[in-house]
C-alpha cells in the first residue's frame, strides 16, 4: 500500500476574510466564526481528509501585515517562517481585492509555496462585479482558486492545487523591483544569504522597513540601512523607509492587479450613493443614539427569553389565560394573565417533561417498595439537582441564539467601536470589548482571547473583569432567584428586569473595577484601537447552528459531569449526620445533618451580605450554595434545590420552573430580605468564577499575578453585596458609602499626584 504522507498547510489571511470559515468546511471542525476581527487569535489545527493524502491544516489569526505591531501579526509570521509549512492558503476577500493583496505582496516574499483562495465569490458574483482571476494568477505567479468557503465551492480544486504546488519549492518574489530601495534591499538580501539566514529577501525588506524584530535579530546588518538612510531622502516620505515601501506595494497593486477588477454598473452607481451599510451605521454607531439603542436591543432580548408577560399585555388588562384555566395548555403558555416569551415557553416545556420523568419514577418506586433512602437518593439527590440545571438550558439557548445573530450580523463589532469612544476614558481600548462580550458565554475562551490585548497592565485589567460579565453557567442563578422574589411576598412583577439589572450591574462592577485598577496598580497607555468594521450580511443559519450545539453539548456535559457528582454530594452531606445516620425529608432534620453544621460555621461571614447570621437557623443554605458555586456555578441553584426538600419536610417539585419554586421556599423558611437576595445574586456573580475559569486565568496570566486576582474577586464582591444589603436595608447607609468612595478617589487623586511629583525630581 502507498505511505499516506502528512502534509502541513496554513490558513493566512485578513481579519473576517472567511479563514475560519474555510478551515470548518475543509476539516470538518466546529471552531468559532464571527464577524469581528479578532476571533481566532490562537492558531487551530485540524486535518483535511478528502484528498488522496491527509493534510494538517493550521488557521492562522487574522493579520493585516506581517510588521509585528499586534500578537497575531507575529503568531502568524512566526508560523510560517518558523514551522514551514508545505503549502501557505492565502485567503483574499475578493469583495476587497486592494486591501486584501497589500499582506499577499509580503507574504509571496517568503520562500515557501503559496496559493491565493479568492474568497466571497458568491457575494462578489451577486453584485455583478468581476475579477479577472487568470490574470491575476499570471501576474501574482502563483496559483488562484475562487471559492467561495460559505457555500463550500470549488473547496477541492483549492485543495488539490495546493497539494501541487507543495510539491515544488518556490522562491520568493517581492513587488519592490520598482521601488527607489530595491538596490538596498537587493544589498541586505546578499548579506542574509551569506548568513545563511532562510528566507533572505523576506527579512531584508523587513530589516529595510526597520523592523523591530529584524533589527534586534540582526544589529549587525542595522547599519547597512542607517549608512544608506544618510544619503537617501524620499520627498515625500523622508527616511521613513516602513512608509516608502508599504506605499510602493499600494502603487503597485493599484497599477498591477487593481485593472483586474471589473466593476458592474450596479456598484458604480451605489458607491456614489450612500449604501444602506452607510445609513444603518450613521444611525447603530452615532455618538448619541449609539448605546441607548445597544441596551434598548439588550432589553428586547432579554424580555423574549425572560418574561412572562409577553408586551406586557398581561400588565395592561388582557387576560388570555381565562379560556384556557385548568387545560395543560395554561402553565405553559400563560402566566398570570400574560403571554410567557417564547423562552419561558419552551423552558416550560422541557420542565413539563422532566416533571413527568420524575414523578412517574418515584411512583414507581414508591409502588415497588423501595427504600425511601433510595427513593430520595434518585428523585431528590440525582434527579432534582440535574433537572434543575437542565431546565435551564432553554432559556440559555435562546440567549445565545441572539447573541450569536448580534455577532454573525456584524453589529458587535459596531458595538466595540462605539464603546472605544467610552473605553479609552476607562483606560481600555474598544479591543477589550471582544473578551468581555465572550464572557456572557462562557470566562474560558474570554481570558485566552485577551491575547489580542498590546499591552499586559491592560490585558490583565481584563482578564479580572470578565467573570463579571455573567456567563450562562450564572444566568440560572439570576433567573431563579429573580423569579423566587417574583413568586414569594413580594411583589417583584418583572423578574426579566432584575435579571437585566444585573447583568448591567456586573458592566458597571467592570468598568469601575478597571477604572481603579488603570489608576493605580496597572497603568500604563491605552493603546491605538483600529479596527475595520465588517459587512452587514443576514446571519448564517449554519453557522449559528453550530454555535448552539457547541454550547448545548459543553452545558450538557457538564451537567452529566460535574454537577451531578456535586449535586449527590450535596445530597449526601445534607442527609446523613456525622455519624452516618439517615435523617431523610420527613423528619425535617436537616437541621442536624453534616452540611448544615458546616454552613452554620461559615454562615456568620455572610452577615454584612444580608444572608448570614440575621437569616437564623436556615440561613446557612446560602452560605454553601455559595460555596458549591465555586465548583460550577450551576451548583448554586441545583443545590438550592436539592436542600428545598428538606426544608419544607416533602419533595418538592424542583423540575417544574427550573429551580424557582426551590428559591421561594428558601425565601419563605429563612426570611431573607429582597437586599440580601439581590446582594446574594450579586456575590455569586462577582466572586471567584468556577475552578476551569480560574485555571484558564492562571496559565494566562504573569506568574504571581494569581492570587492578587483571587484576593481581587473576593474584595470585589464582598465590598459590592454589602453595599447592596446595606442600602437596601437602612437607606441611610448610602451616605456612608458615598463618603468611603469619595475618600478612595481622593485618595487615589493625591497619591498619583505625589507619585507625579516624584517622578519629576
Ligand atoms: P476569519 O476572521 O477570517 O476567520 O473569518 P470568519 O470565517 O470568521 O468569517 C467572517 C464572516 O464572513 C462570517 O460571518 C462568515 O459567515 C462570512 N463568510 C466567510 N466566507 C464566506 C463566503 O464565502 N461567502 C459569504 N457570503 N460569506 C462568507
Ligand atoms: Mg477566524
Amino acid at each position: 500500500m502507498e505511505e499516506k504522507v502528512i502534509k502541513h498547510f496554513a490558513l493566512a489571511g485578513n481579519p473576517n476574510c472567511g479563514k475560519t470559515t474555510l478551515f470548518n468546511s475543509l476539516t470538518g471542525s466546529t471552531a468559532h466564526v464571527g464577524n469581528w476581527p479578532g476571533v481566532t487569535v490562537d492558531k487551530r489545527e485540524g486535518i483535511y481528509k478528502k484528498g488522496k493524502e491527509k493534510v494538517d491544516i493550521v488557521d492562522l489569526p487574522g493579520i493585516y501585515s506581517l510588521s509585528p505591531y499586534t500578537p497575531e501579526e507575529v503568531v502568524s509570521r512566526n508560523f510560517i517562517l518558523d514551522d514551514k509549512p508545505d503549502c501557505v492558503i492565502n485567503i483574499v476577500d475578493a469583495t476587497n481585492l486592494e486591501r486584501n493583496l497589500y499582506l499577499t505582496t509580503q507574504i509571496l516574499e517568503m520562500d515557501v509555496p503559496v496559493v491565493v483562495a479568492l474568497n466571497m465569490m458568491d457575494v462578489l458574483e451577486k453584485s455583478g462585479d468581476k475579477i479577472d482571476s487568470h490574470e491575476l494568477e499570471k501576474r501574482l505567479g502563483v496559483p488562484v482558486v475562487e471559492i467561495s468557503a460559505l457555500k463550500e465551492k470549488n473547496l477541492d480544486e483549492l485543495m488539490t492545487r495546493a497539494i501541487e504546488a507543495s510539491c515544488h519549492s518556490r522562491k520568493g518574489v517581492t513587488v519592490l523591483n520598482d521601488s527607489n530601495l530595491i538596490h538596498l534591499i537587493k544589498d541586505c538580501e546578499i548579506a542574509f544569504r551569506g548568513k545563511n539566514v532562510n528566507n533572505p529577501l523576506f527579512h531584508a525588506i523587513k530589516l529595510v522597513e526597520n523592523d523591530e524584530i529584524e533589527t534586534k535579530n540582526h544589529p549587525d546588518l542595522v547599519k547597512m540601512v542607517d549608512e544608506y538612510k544618510n544619503q537617501f531622502k524620499s520627498d515625500t516620505f523622508g527616511d521613513d523607509f516602513e512608509a516608502i515601501i508599504a506605499d510602493d506595494r499600494y502603487k503597485y497593486i493599484t497599477k498591477y492587479f487593481a485593472p483586474l477588477i471589473k466593476r458592474s454598473e450596479k456598484t458604480i452607481e451605489g458607491k456614489k450613493k450612500l449604501t444602506l451599510s452607510d445609513k444603518i451605521d450613521k444611525v447603530l454607531t452615532n455618538k448619541w443614539a449609539g448605546i441607548p439603542i445597544f441596551i434598548a436591543i439588550l432589553f428586547v432580548i432579554f424580555h423574549f427569553v425572560f418574561s412572562e408577560d409577553l408586551f406586557y399585555l398581561g400588565a395592561m388588562g388582557v387576560n388570555f389565560s381565562m379560556n384556557f384555566e385548568g387545560t395543560a395548555f395554561e402553565g405553559l403558555f400563560w402566566t398570570d394573565g400574560g403571554i410567557n416569551s417564547i423562552g419561558v415557553f419552551s423552558a416550560n416545556l422541557l420542565n413539563s417533561i422532566t416533571g413527568l420523568i420524575t414523578t412517574s419514577i418515584n411512583g414507581a418506586m414508591e409502588a415497588a417498595k423501595v427504600e425511601p433512602a433510595l427513593i430520595g437518593f434518585v428523585c431528590d439527590g440525582v434527579l432534582g439537582g440535574l433537572f434543575a440545571v437542565l431546565g435551564f438550558l432553554p432559556q440559555i439557548l435562546w440567549l445565545f441564539l441572539f447573541f450569536s445573530i448580534m455577532e454573525d450580523t456584524g453589529y458587535m463589532a459596531r458595538v466595540a467601536f462605539i464603546l472605544d469612544r467610552i473605553f479609552r476614558k476607562f483606560g481600555l481600548s474598544g479591543r477589550a470589548f471582544i473578551p468581555m462580550i465572550m464572557g456572557f458565554g462562557c470566562s474560558v475562551p474570554a481570558t485566552i482571547n485577551t491575547r489580542t490585548l498590546a499591552s499586559e497592565e491592560e490585558r490583565i485589567a481584563t482578564i479580572r473583569v470578565i467573570p463579571f460579565f455573567s456567563c450562562g453557567a450564572k444566568l440560572p442563578i439570576l433567573t431563579a432567584v429573580a423569579g423566587g422574589l417574583a413568586s414569594s411576598a413580594f411583589h417583584i412583577s418583572n423578574p426579566e428586569l432584575v435579571t437585566l439589572g444585573m447583568y448591567l450591574l456586573g458592566m458597571i462592577v467592570a468598568i469601575v473595577s478597571v477604572l481603579f485598577m488603570r489608576n493605580t496598580t496597572m497603568r500604563g497607555e491605552v493603546p491605538p484601537f483600529i479596527m475595520e468594521l465588517p459587512a452587514y450580511h443576514l446571519p448564517q443559519f449554519k453557522a449559528l447552528m453550530i454555535h448552539l450545539w457547541d454550547k448545548c453539548k459543553h452545558f450538557v456535559k457538564k451537567a452529566f459531569t460535574i454537577i451531578l457528582l456535586s449535586t449527590i454530594l450535596i445530597w449526601f452531606l445534607s442527609n446523613f449526620t456525622w455519624q452516618y445516620q439517615y435523617i431523610g425529608a420527613e423528619d425535617g432534620g436537616v437541621k442536624d445533618s453534616i452540611l448544615a453544621n458546616i454552613g452554620q460555621l461559615i454562615q456568620p461571614l455572610f452577615t454584612p451580605l444580608g444572608f448570614g447570621s440575621q437569616l437564623r437557623s436556615g440561613g446557612w443554605v446560602f452560605a454553601v450554595a455559595a460555596i458549591t458555586g465555586l465548583i460550577a456555578k450551576e451548583n448554586v441553584v441545583a443545590t438550592l434545590g436539592v436542600l428545598a426538600a428538606f426544608f419544607i419536610g416533602q419533595s418538592v417539585d424542583v423540575e417544574a420552573d427550573g429551580g424557582i419554586e426551590a428559591v421561594a421556599i428558601m425565601i419563605q423558611q429563612t426570611g431573607i430580605s429582597v437586599p440580601g437576595a439581590i446582594a446574594f445574586i450579586a456575590f455569586n456573580m462577582l466572586t471567584i468564577p468556577c475552578f476551569a475559569a480560574v485555571a484558564t486565568a492562571k496559565a494566562e496570566l504573569r506568574k504571581g499575578t494569581l492570587k492578587w486576582t483571587l484576593l481581587f474577586w473576593i474584595i470585589v464582591s464582598y465590598v459590592v453585596s454589602t453595599m447592596i444589603y446595606t442600602i437596601g436595608e437602612f437607606w441611610w447607609t448610602s451616605f456612608i458609602w458615598a463618603a468611603v468612595i469619595a475618600l478612595t478617589v481622593v485618595g487615589i487623586i493625591y497619591y498619583n499626584k505625589y507619585r507625579d511629583l516624584k517622578k519629576i525630581k
